[in-house]
């Protein structure tokens, strides 16, 4: 017995009222839905039941004994007679998917399963061969495919294997602009540029014939067309499937890649950009995540002197190669930026060749998008040049500062050593113009009265210049002090004319004074100083026979102004600029008009001293007027309208006196020689080192000691201390003679026990007055006494002493200006000398000769300090 799946000869019916199991089956196999048929190994039909009579349509009657091809479309023949071929070979093929055709025509999807019909001796007969209509299920299937590959953002295409297309799914139209039922049916190369059709033809039919799975992505730059002919770069992959008729497809996915293709370009572009930025620039370029360093630039390699072959280094090994002092502040900016927060520092790294240069550093957290790993990229840019240029610029300044500084003490020791120097001039001086007034007084022919004048008028243009010297420097360091107080006008403004008015005599010149009578608050001689210089100035540039006005007049700021006017040349307003600079002498410096340039630049320096103001209007041709205003006052502290008068005489005495004179300048002691020459009643003792004043003093009990402050042994202080602590001396008048002309140092020497000081070159009536007030010396002490209270009485009143202005800025330009007047110098001694000279040859005087020696002496002393200013 063999079982229908041996394959039985099945007959297409059971026999009723039996139960033999062959009849049984037959009823089953007539009952079944499925088409089940018997056909020889050639097609024969031998059996058809009911199932197939329904599927294919037709009766079993009319198609027993036909072939199977009958119900075989045209294009599955080949496949029949395959599966007839293979079942003759013992093989069963199950639930094949294939296609009939119905009697009415229409052609049936159906799935088949063929096996081999034996006889009862096991040889294959024939085939069966169950069908059944899958119509329905692959329509399923193929909507469910069509909407699946829909999806796909792919456009997909099915082409046989002559390239015709079978299928498109429904991406075709957004990507070729082809609707599917425009595409199916067309040849594949609508889909490819036209100019790779041809080619496109033989790699399809080569494809076709050894067909291989080709996934996208290979990197193969294809290109498709659209309908409307544009073209767009693609990715394609490439499959082999069988239709359900079995026939081979290929099956094509196609992929717009523009955007990416242009991401991708992008993309490699910036690369490429990267690359040659990095690779180019002298910027060293790293990113590291945590200690690992990704990326570092070839600069990056360079600062650092790692070669590219060695091993990666790590953080820690770069950061190893950081300056030490540098070190903590790399680590701390890496640290931060590890915490996201950017930094930027300034470090140094020592080089391969031993140098050090300096990098500014950035870090910057760089977040990467996948994965949310922070990264570091660090940069370092050399500003080694800017640090050395920084550095030049910081010495340079330091060393402008340092110069400047020099320069500053420099000059302020020129001015310190020109001021010193005058006050040395003061002393040859001294006997210039002592002996010089002296031999005035003398009974002289016209032509010696002339030279002698001459000496005398050069001298006292030497000591106005020397005056004016140390004033300027003593300004300019600060160190001239005021003595403000009440000071009546009229009396200053007398006293100048008095001064000046023989010089406009001479000229021709009126002086009209229009008295200001009024307090104003001024250091009295310091006004008239300033009323000096302006009148001389009035005078000298007036026309000869010209005026000079001076008057006063109450402003409403409460202020008084003096002003002194004069007829004379005037001043170009563009020159008034320069009017109170030192050394600036407009157009008189071609001129032959005496002077210095200093008179003016002084003026204005006292007169804002004294808190006042200073100012000109001038016209060129008529003359100028010069003004000064100062605060007025009505309380002065003690009435000194009138200052008495010294008169330049001596008086006749009848005591005898004798002074001590200590002064180690034979030209001075010889000028005092001369000058108690003339006086009957005085007998003089010269003392040239202080510890023997000390001795003589105890011993003559002088009447009166004259002290000069510069001694070889000791200082002038010295020796007026050591007197006034000896009782024995204590009471001795002790008059100063030096040629210090600063106002602050009678004050120090009144208050050391002096009791009067003066100035060299000497005022012969001051001097005068001092000997004959001998004859009360010891009571000249008791009332010094008295005159130092009253003083002390005094210092609640006291006149403010004002410090006058800070030394200026360029007050180092004007110390080395002063030097100028150092020619003025050469020139009056030079006058000085000539007429010495002269007066020498003629002289046959035994006196007159010796003090012209003694003149000449002093000249040259003069000259050599001049020679030693002038090497400033
Ligand atoms: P000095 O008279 O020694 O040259 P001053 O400082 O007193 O120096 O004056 C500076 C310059 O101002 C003078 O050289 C002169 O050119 C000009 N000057 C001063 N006063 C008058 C004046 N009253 N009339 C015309 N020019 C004057």
């Amino acid at each position: 017995m063999t079982t229908p799946d041996a394959g039985t000869d099945l007959e297409s019916s059971i026999r009723p009222g039996t139960y033999d199991p062959f009849d049984l089956l037959a009823a089953i196999i007539e009952s079944c839905d499925d088409a089940i048929i018997g056909k020889d190994l050639d097609g024969t039909i031998t059996s058809w039941n009911r199932g197939a009579e329904h599927l294919y349509g037709y009766a079993r009657a009319d198609i027993l004994g036909k072939n199977v091809t009958i119900i075989t479309p045209a294009d599955r023949l080949e496949e029949l007679a395959d599966m007839l071929a293979r079942v003759g070979r013992g093989d069963r093929i199950e639930h094949c998917d294939t296609q009939r055709v119905h009697n009415d025509g229409s052609v049936l999807d159906v799935s088949v399963t063929v096996s081999p019909i034996r006889d009862t001796t096991g040889t294959i007969v024939g085939a069966s061969a169950i069908g059944r209509d899958i119509t329905d299920r692959l329509s399923l299937e193929r909507t469910q495919l069509r909407a699946l590959l829909s999806a796909v953002p792919d456009a997909i295409v099915g082409i046989d294997a002559s390239g015709r297309i079978e299928f498109a799914s429904n991406r075709v139209e957004a990507l070729f602009g082809w609707s599917v039922d425009e595409l199916v049916g067309q040849q594949v190369e609508v889909l490819v540029p036209e100019s790779v059709t041809s080619v496109h033809v033989v790699h399809r039919a080569r494809y076709v014939a050894d067909p291989y799975p080709r996934h996208m992505g290979n990197e193969l730059q294809l290109s498709a067309r659209r309908k409307d002919g544009t073209e767009f770069p693609a990715e394609i992959s490439l499959n082999t499937i069988t239709d359900e008729s079995g026939k081979a497809l290929v099956l094509a996915a196609v992929r717009d890649v523009s955007e990416s293709r242009r991401n991708q370009r992008e993309v490699k572009e910036r690369e490429i950009l990267f690359d040659q930025f990095a690779r180019s620039t002298e910027v060293g370029f790293s990113l590291r995540e945590s200690t690992q360093m990704l990326y570092m630039n070839p600069s990056f390699l360079r600062i650092f002197g790692f070669d590219r072959n060695q091993p990666t280094p790590t953080l820690l090994d770069v950061r190893a190669l950081i300056h030490r002092d540098d070190q903590g502040a790399a680590a701390i900016a890496s640290a931060e930026a590890d915490l996201g927060k950017s930094s930027k520092t300034e470090l140094r790294i020592p080089q391969t060749d031993g140098t050090i240069r300096w990098f500014t550093a950035t870090n910057d957290q760089v977040r990467v998008v996948d994965g949310g790993v922070s990264r570091v990229a660090t940069t370092l840019t050399d500003i080694s040049d800017r640090k050395i240029s920084e550095a030049i610029a910081q010495s340079a300044q330091v060393e402008a500062h340092g110069a400047r500084v020099e320069a500053e003490r420099a000059n302020a020791a020129k001015t310190m050593f020109l001021s010193r120097m005058s006050h040395e001039l003061r002393t040859p001086l001294n006997a210039i113009l002592g002996f010089g007034k002296l031999l005035e007084m003398d009974e002289l022919s016209a032509e010696h009265r002339d030279s002698i004048t001459q000496i005398v008028g050069a001298g006292e243009h030497l000591l106005g210049l020397i005056d004016e010297v140390l004033d300027i420097s003593q300004m300019e360091h600060g160190k001239m002090r005021l003595s403000l107080e009440p000071v009546w006008v009229s009396d200053v403004t007398d006293e100048v004319v008095g001064m000046i008015a023989p010089l406009a005599v001479q000229r021709g010149i009126q002086i009209l004074v229009d008295a200001p009578e009024t307090f104003v608050r001024a250091d009295r001689q310091r006004l008239k100083q300033v009323v000096v210089n302006l009148l001389a100035n009035a005078v000298k540039y007036n026309r000869d026979g010209g005026v000079v006005r001076i008057y006063g007049e109450q402003r409403d700021t409460g202020r008084f102004r003096l002003t002194v006017s004069d007829t004379g040349i005037g001043i170009a307003n563009t020159d008034l600029g320069r009017l109170f600079q030192p050394f600036e002498r407009l157009s008189a410096d071609q001129s032959s008009v005496e002077g210095t340039g200093l008179g003016l630049a002084v003026t204005k320096q006292l007169i804002s001293a004294m808190g006042g103001e200073i100012g000109v209007t001038s016209r060129v041709g008529d003359g100028s007027s010069f003004w000064v205003e100062l605060s007025t006052t009505d309380t002065p502290t003690d009435d000194r309208r009138k200052e008495p008068r010294v008169e330049g005489t001596p008086l006749p005495s009848t005591e005898r006196k004798t002074i001590l004179y200590v002064e180690d300048n034979l030209s001075n002691v010889r000028l005092l020689e001369r000058i108690v020459d003339r006086l009957s009643d005085v007998d003089l003792l010269v003392a040239i080192r202080g510890s023997l004043a000390i001795e003589m003093a105890v011993e003559h009990q002088p009447d009166l000691i004259l002290l000069d402050l510069h001694l070889p042994d000791m200082c002038g202080e010295d020796v007026l201390r050591g007197l006034r602590a000896d009782p024995s001396t204590a009471d001795i008048p002790i008059v100063i003679t030096s040629a210090d002309a600063t106002k602050d140092r009678p004050k120090q020497l009144l208050a050391l026990g002096a009791t009067d000081y003066l100035t060299k070159p000497f005022d012969l009536g001051r001097l005068f007055g001092v000997i004959n007030d001998v004859s009360a010396s010891r009571r000249l002490r008791a009332s010094e006494m008295q005159k130092s209270e009253a003083n002390s009485e005094q210092t609640r009143n006291r006149p403010i002493v004002l410090p006058v202005t800070e030394p200026t800025v360029d007050s180092a330009d004007r110390a080395s200006e002063a030097i100028e007047c150092v020619h003025d110098l050469y020139n009056e001694l030079g006058v000085i000398q000539n007429c010495c000279a002269l007066l020498a040859s003629t002289a046959t005087d035994r006196t007159m000769m010796s003090d012209l020696g003694t003149i000449q002496v002093a000249v040259e002393r003069a000259i050599h300090i001049a020679e030693r200013m002038s090497k400033l």
